[in-house]
C-alpha cells in the first residue's frame, strides 16, 4: 500500500475512534511521525494532504527540513524526541512545536534562543505517566510546577501535555495512562493555565488515546511502515 493509502486508513481509524468517543473527528489532529524516513516520503504524505510532521533526531530533521524548504511555509514541524541542551538552538530556530520539554533548563534555552520576530514556540510538557525508570518525562507530581514555570517564559507558548505510555495489550489497559494524562491536564486548567493540547496516542494505541481525549495523535509506523533504526 502507498503512503497515501496508509494515511487514509489512519484517518479512518481516527474518525471511528472519535465517533466511539462521541467526539468530532476534527477535534483530533494527526501528526505524521517521519523519523528515519526520507524527505520523499514526507513529500508523498504532503501530496496526500498531510501538513503536520513529527521528528525525533536533530541532525536528521534539520537535513530533511532543508530538503523540503520549498514546502516550509505550508508544513508545521514538531520536535518530539529527547532534547539535549547543546541541541536546543537549531530546534528553537527551525521548529514550530516541541512536545518533549521535561525540564526547565531546556525550556529556558528554547525560549532564549527563539529568534526575534518569530512567533512563540509551541511546547508541551512530557510527563512520565507509566512510572518506568527508563522513559523520559517529568514525574506527574512535578508537572504542575514545571508547567507554571514554562508558561511564564516569553519565547514559548505552553500548549499542553505529552506522554509515551508503556505498551499494553488491551484497550482497557492502554486507557489507564492516557486517562492519567487527561486528568493532569484538567487539573492544570482548573489551576488557570490556558492549555488545549493532549499529545498522546501512537500507531498501537491511537483508539485508547482518542477515547481518553487526545487532541493530537503521533503516528509513524501506520503511515510510513516499520522503522529499521539505522541511527
Ligand atoms: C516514534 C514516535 C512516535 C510514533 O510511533 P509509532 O508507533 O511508529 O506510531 C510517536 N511519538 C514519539 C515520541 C515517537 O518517538
Amino acid at each position: 500500500m502507498s503512503i497515501a493509502q496508509h494515511l487514509e486508513e489512519v484517518r479512518q481509524r481516527i474518525a471511528k475512534a472519535a465517533h466511539d468517543a462521541s467526539r468530532e473527528a476534527s477535534s483530533v489532529e494527526l501528526l505524521a511521525v517521519s523519523k528515519t524516513f526520507p524527505a520523499d516520503d514526507v513529500r508523498a504524505a504532503f501530496d496526500a494532504g498531510q501538513r503536520k510532521f513529527g521528528e525525533n533526531y536533530v541532525q536528521e530533521s534539520i537535513a530533511k527540513i532543508a530538503d523540503l524548504a520549498d514546502l516550509r511555509s505550508q508544513i508545521e514541524w514538531h520536535f518530539i524526541g529527547p532534547l539535549q541542551s547543546n541541541k536546543t538552538k537549531v530546534v528553537a530556530e527551525q521548529f514550530d512545536w516541541v512536545h518533549s520539554v521535561d525540564r526547565l533548563k531546556i525550556a529556558e534555552r528554547l525560549s532564549a534562543q527563539r529568534p526575534d520576530g518569530a512567533p512563540a514556540l509551541n511546547v508541551c510538557i512530557q510527563v512520565n505517566v507509566s512510572g518506568e525508570a527508563s522513559k523520559s518525562g517529568v514525574e506527574p507530581d512535578e508537572a504542575a510546577a514545571l508547567a507554571h514555570a514554562v508558561a511564564a517564559l516569553p519565547g514559548l507558548r505552553l500548549r499542553g501535555l505529552m506522554a509515551i505510555p508503556e505498551p499494553a495489550d488491551t484497550l482497557d489497559a492502554q486507557r489507564v495512562p492516557h486517562a492519567r494524562l487527561r486528568e493532569l491536564m484538567h487539573a492544570l486548567r482548573v489551576d488557570g493555565l490556558d492549555l488545549d493540547t493532549l499529545s498522546m496516542g501512537m500507531s498501537a494505541d491511537l483508539e485508547a488515546a482518542v477515547l481518553e481525549g487526545a487532541t493530537m495523535v503521533r503516528i509513524g509506523t501506520a503511515i510510513f511502515g516499520a522503522r529499521t533504526y539505522a541511527h
